[in-house]
């Protein structure tokens, strides 16, 4: 008798063991013969069906082969991810201690985990409808975008979204000339794609010298990294776009990393307009479907750069050639929940893998690469000059202790607004708190408006009004008096946009007053009419959360206000001040980028504070070795690995006791020592939160292996015991936030 094939298999499910089944059916034996790893299976579990990955076929089970049960299909002969990529993610998942199914299907787009099959779409395109055809050539001239798409479409025929993109025409005038009945829909005509004569749409810049020795530093075909340390507008994007050009001319395929807020259509378009291939783009902004379209042109070579956000390092990509990380110092590149993983990491992990160079860019570079660089594992390359000359902005420290705000304002700072805006410039007023003021308070009796299921305040938004916590959601009318004194003298307590906005609008009546954080931006192209209007170059005011820190080009600011900038520097988190300091200089960045130069109004209680000091007088690096000096004395990363073991539950008794618990076990299978050592349990830093309790237990290693090997022994240990049933936990490997 043939022995029995069996599949292996890893399914989305907490339980941190493969499964195995019987071949669906209806399979033949040679069919069975040609299944590889990484196909997508679809298989009965319990009551319900699931889509699981073949990680092998197999002649034997440690499982009873009575009770397995048969697959209920292979949804797709071609593996959904290669072999290399699926022992990535294998590795990843035993790495940050997630179980592999949950894994593998963070890592699947949505509609391949529901079962879909994994078949492209033909690309939709606009051509003229009879009556577009009708119209004459420099017709609909009053609007320009329009008349641009109307041109090209008379002397192309077809354009695809991506050729739109290119040209800068958004997507809302689609919308118009369809609305119009002048263009319409259709599908990319069913050609094998045309391989351009060039890649070029546009032909590359020439480089400045400094960008030329960086350039020249990248080593294609083989295993490194590179620190591409430039301030915004230094010109590293354009470095980015010869080092693909470079692995597009040799057949290959460029993966671009940007942080969540990064990804607008502009840096998409940026992409578009310098090369003639294909560019896809994934990130939050599009659907399910558009999203593994995305996924699968990748995957087949047709797209020759992605370009996205955390999860696209999960990307198949056959002829990878190079990863760029754009702000590769970005908190969005650690999930923050489930697989925890940090796709920077990853990054280096795979281009190690494939022995392909990485470029991580920022002009604020995390400790652990300025580290890593420190210690000749990166190389440092460096982007001085700002490119179109324009002067490093004048750093003023305004010392506001003991001075009167008004609405957070002092009076120098009105004043400096004021003089810009009379001579015609733009200014940008940062503040990091959405809403209107950060929590409401009784003027009699020192209540304040705490949330009822979390260990903060809720925040009073104004438009419209009502208490709202950041934390769980929760929402509620504003009182009209004191729910505990009756008192009517409740009183908004600080300083939010909204709050700013008010007070600007009242003090610069003739000027726009334009406001960026989450709530103004939420509904569509929001975000893409306030650049607009910025870039339009009158004078107004920017004012906004860190939504205007990154990735804008603000040419005509020329004054930058930063109202608070203390908020980082006594955080209790041990990342606070690198993470203050990264957010300032990116926010101060933003003045005088063109011709104009600029200035910078930093308010603070703690001009005097070391960080502070170097921070804006001898620069990031030196900042960042006084945080590195600290944190090798207080063992902290780099020079220790760290985890947390994060437990909530409804009684705050039981994760305790389970975290106790978990410091028992690992107690004994590795006594604390100075190499291996624990600390806790601890509360989280918002202890309650959605009414459960969350506390943590902190594990400090010298190296990464025996906290590894610890965890994994330990996390085995916990699976075991009932109690782990009654906690929400999970571990969190080089957690970013504590
Ligand atoms: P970064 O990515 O560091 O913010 P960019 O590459 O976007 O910088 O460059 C900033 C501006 O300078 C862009 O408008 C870009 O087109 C321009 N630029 C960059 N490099 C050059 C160059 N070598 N020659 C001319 N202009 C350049
Ligand atoms: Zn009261
Ligand atoms: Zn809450």
């Amino acid at each position: 008798m043939p022995s029995l094939t069996l599949l292996e298999i890893a399914l989305p499910t907490p339980l941190r063991r493969r499964f195995d089944y019987l071949p669906p059916e209806d399979m033949s034996e040679s069919e069975l013969q040609r299944l590889s790893a990484g196909v997508l299976v679809r298989v009965p579990f319990g009551h319900q069906e699931m889509t699981g990955v073949l990680i092998q076929t197999k002649t034997h089970t440690d499982q009873n082969i009575e009770k397995l049960r048969p697959a209920l299909a292979i949804i797709d002969q071609t593996p959904a991810l290669d072999s290399a990529l699926l022992e990535l993610i294998l590795w990843a998942a035993d790495y940050y201690q997630c179980p592999e199914g949950e894994a593998l299907s963070t890592a699947l787009p949505v509609l391949l985990r529901q079962g879909e099959a994994a078949e492209e779409r033909r690309e939709t395109c606009w051509q003229l409808t009879t009556e577009g055809k009708g119209l004459p050539a420099g017709a609909l001239k009053r609007s320009p975008k329009q008349a641009l798409l109307l041109e090209a479409l008379q002397a192309h025929n077809k354009l695809s979204r991506s050729d739109i993109a290119a040209l800068e025409i958004p997507a809302t005038i689609i919308k118009t000339l369809t609305d119009k009945g002048i263009i319409e829909k259709t599908f990319a005509d069913e050609t094998t794609p045309k391989t351009p004569a060039s890649i070029f749409r546009q032909a590359p810049l020439t480089l400045s010298d400094e960008q030329q020795i960086a350039f020249d530093q990248i080593s294609f075909g083989q295993f490194q990294v590179s620190l591409l340390d430039g301030a915004t507008g230094s010109g590293k994007t354009e470095v980015y776009l010869q080092a693909i050009a470079k692995v597009l001319e040799h057949g290959q395929q460029a993966l671009v990393l940007v942080p969540e807020i990064g990804l607008t259509p502009q840096t998409i378009a940026r992409f578009q307009k310098r090369f003639a291939v294909e560019v896809a783009a994934l990130h939050s902004g599009l659907n399910d479907r558009e999203r593994l379209d995305a996924w699968l042109h990748a995957r087949s070579g047709k797209a020759r750069i992605l370009i996205g956000t955390r999860s696209a390092i999960f990307t198949p990509m056959p002829a990878l050639g190079i990863i760029i990380i754009d702000e590769e110092h970005d908190g969005s590149f650690k999930q923050q929940d489930g697989f925890r993983y940090s796709a920077r990491d990853l990054a280096v992990v795979r281009a190690n893998r494939l022995q392909i160079p990485l470029i991580l860019g920022s002009a604020t570079a995390s400790l652990e690469t300025l580290n890593n660089a420190q210690q000749g594992r990166y190389q440092h390359l460096h982007l001085h000059a700002r490119a179109g000359n324009a002067k490093p902005a004048e750093i003023q420290l305004l010392d506001i202790r003991g001075q009167t705000l008004t609405e957070g304002f002092a009076l120098d700072t009105k004043i400096a607004i004021g003089n810009e805006i009379a001579a015609g410039n733009q200014v940008l007023v940062f503040l990091n708190r959405r809403g209107y003021a950060p929590t409401l308070e009784c003027h009699d009796c020192g209540w304040l408006a705490n949330c009822p299921h979390c260990d903060v305040r809720m925040t009073v938004h104004q438009t419209p009004r009502h208490l709202h916590c950041h934390h769980c959601g929760h929402q509620r009318p504003v009182p009209h008096k004191c729910p505990s004194c009756k008192s009517s003298r409740l009183q908004p307590l600080g300083q939010g946009t909204e709050r700013s906005e008010i007070a600007l609008r009242d003090w610069f009546p003739n000027t726009p007053i334009i406001r960026v954080d989450r709530d103004s931006t939420r509904n569509k192209n929001a975000m893409d009419k306030i650049l607009n209007e910025v870039h339009q170059g009158e004078p107004c005011i920017l004012i906004g959360t860190q939504m205007l820190a990154k990735g804008h080009h603000f040419a005509d600011v020329t004054l930058v206000v930063i109202i608070d900038a203390d908020a980082g520097l006594f955080s209790t988190d041990f990342r606070g001040p690198e993470r203050m300091g990264q957010l300032l200089l990116q926010v101060a960045g933003r003045a005088g980028r063109a011709e104009k130069s600029g200035r910078v109004i930093l308010q603070s209680h703690h001009t005097d504070h070391p960080l502070v000091q170097t921070l804006f007088f001898k620069g990031y690096q030196a900042f960042a070795d006084l945080i590195l000096q600290e944190r090798q004395i207080t063992q902290l990363p780099p020079f220790r690995y760290l985890a947390l073991l994060r437990a909530e539950t409804k009684r705050p008794e039981i994760a305790l006791e389970f975290l106790k618990l978990a410091r028992h076990e690992a107690e004994s299978i590795f006594p604390s020592s100075p190499q291996l050592n624990y600390l806790g349990p601890l509360p989280a830093m918002i202890e309650r939160r959605g009414d459960r309790f969350r506390f943590q237990l902190q594990f400090n290693s010298a190296q990464r292996k025996p906290l590894h090997l610890l965890l994994t022994q330990l996390v085995e240990k916990l699976d075991a015991n009932a109690l782990s049933k009654r906690v929400r936990w999970a571990v969190d490997v080089d957690p970013s936030e504590m």
